[in-house]
């Protein structure tokens, strides 16, 4: 039997496996890959294993349908693919209800982001953002010479809508990230709404939801796209679909801002990033089970936290902030020494470390370090110096890479 359809009854044999036993089956399968790869690597302290939950990333990775399109599209990467581009557009223009001329593909919507804020924003147009949040919009404005105007996020952690309408009347670029990076926390539709009415003549709204699929209640604004001026929302495969290292993200907007982003064009997908992509997308068990156990996750660890005395935000992603009462910095890094990364914290929110949501084990994991950090004691592993940290940070995740240091 040759390699390719060896490789694919291993897959079929997998599928399987998942179909069977559900979700459950297929994070142990993606589990036991891990802790065999980890096992490949080493670790600098013997068999302790790295969790990651510093990076809003699933370590279960891309689910079994999707690997398996991925082994499928691959023997024909010969050509450029645009029959595969085609497909995943059209399915995602049928899901969003949208024309597809309204939608561009790109590496992640970190791209699309930062080519909007490069595009929309200048010395003459500020941006104006919620604080805290994901901040690649406000490290991208000052290179185009625009002003950042922060706006203090509302005490139940929403954006501050009315605020950031006000901030300025000439702003090119109003940025809101619901559920937000870090907190996790939810910006309402009435809310988002309110913005994309009321945002200064001219300015563009762009509504990042890299982590709506992780939310209960959170609703969409893609059809804001089409029924009020210059909306703009950027999604990702990189959080519940496990993909970030695969690249794979999109904006939804008119043609014309769409073509005024992409004037130099916006990167291109692999073939087999987009097989995976519309793999997930077609699966409809996927993002309710991912979004159930990351809820059950996070609530439990939450109440686990918050029964000591650690408050946490109110968070509907894979994501919150816990109060360490310490800086978050210092905590980082002790945790860092069991083997557990935990994020980075915010300024203004130093004491406030932000912890992604994984797997059972994984969460374990956290709890152990945890409670040992609490009570003084180091783990076996080296505390990490900072320029060694960032450089593991880089290795894992860009958005640390360039954010963290
Ligand atoms: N938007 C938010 C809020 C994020 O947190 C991230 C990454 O962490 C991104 C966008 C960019 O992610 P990617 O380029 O992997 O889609």
């Amino acid at each position: 039997m040759d390699s390719i359809s060896s490789r694919r009854r291993f897959l079929k044999r997998s599928l399987h496996v998942a179909g069977a036993a559900g979700i459950a089956a297929q994070a142990n399968i993606s589990q036991a890959l891990a802790r065999a790869a980890h096992a490949d690597a080493g670790t600098a302290a013997g068999d302790l294993p790295v969790v990651n939950i510093g990076a809003n990333t699933l370590s279960i990775g891309p689910s079994l349908p999707s690997l398996e399109a991925i082994a499928r599209t691959a023997p024909k990467s010969g050509g450029y693919g645009g029959g595969v581009s085609g497909e995943f557009l059209e399915e995602l223009s049928g899901q969003l209800s949208v024309p597809a001329d309204h939608i561009s593909v790109h590496p992640g919507s970190g791209t699309p982001l930062g080519l909007a804020v490069a595009t929309f924003t200048s010395p003459q147009r500020a941006l104006v953002t919620a604080d805290p949040t994901y901040e690649q919009a406000w490290r991208t404005a000052p290179k185009a010479g625009a002003k950042v105007i922060k706006i203090a996020q509302r005490k139940d952690y929403s954006h501050d809508v009315q605020a950031m309408c006000a901030a300025d009347p000439g702003a090119g670029l109003l940025y809101i990230c619901s559920p937000n990076n870090p907190t996790g926390a939810i910006t309402s539709r009435r809310d988002i709404e309110y913005a994309a009415r009321n945002k200064p003549p001219g300015c563009v709204l762009v509504v990042d939801e890299a982590y709506i699929h992780f939310s209960d209640t959170a609703v969409s604004a893609v059809d804001l796209v089409t029924s009020a001026d210059d909306v703009i929302v950027l999604r990702t495969f990189s959080k519940l679909y496990g993909m970030a290292g695969l690249r794979l993200g999109y904006a939804v907007g008119s043609p014309e801002n769409l073509k005024k982003m992409n004037f130099q064009g916006g990167g291109s997908v692999a073939m087999t990033t987009l097989a995976a992509g519309i793999a997930s997308l077609r699966d409809p068990d996927l993002a309710p089970a991912r979004r159930g156990s990351t809820r059950r996750m996070r609530n439990q660890t939450v109440a686990w936290l918050e029964a000591q005395g650690h408050a946490c935000s109110t968070s509907e992603s894979n994501c919150f902030l816990v109060d360490v009462k310490r800086p978050g910095r210092e905590f980082q890094e002790a945790m860092a020494t069991h083997g557990v990364m935990i994020g980075r914290s915010w300024p203004g929110f130093e004491n406030q470390p932000r912890v992604s949501v994984g797997t059972e084990a994984e969460m374990k994991r956290f709890r152990e370090a945890f409670s040992a950090v609490v009570a003084g004691r180091l783990g076996p592993l080296p505390v990490p110096t900072r320029p060694r940290m960032a450089l593991q940070q880089a290795l894992i995740d860009p958005e640390q890479a360039m954010f963290a240091c």
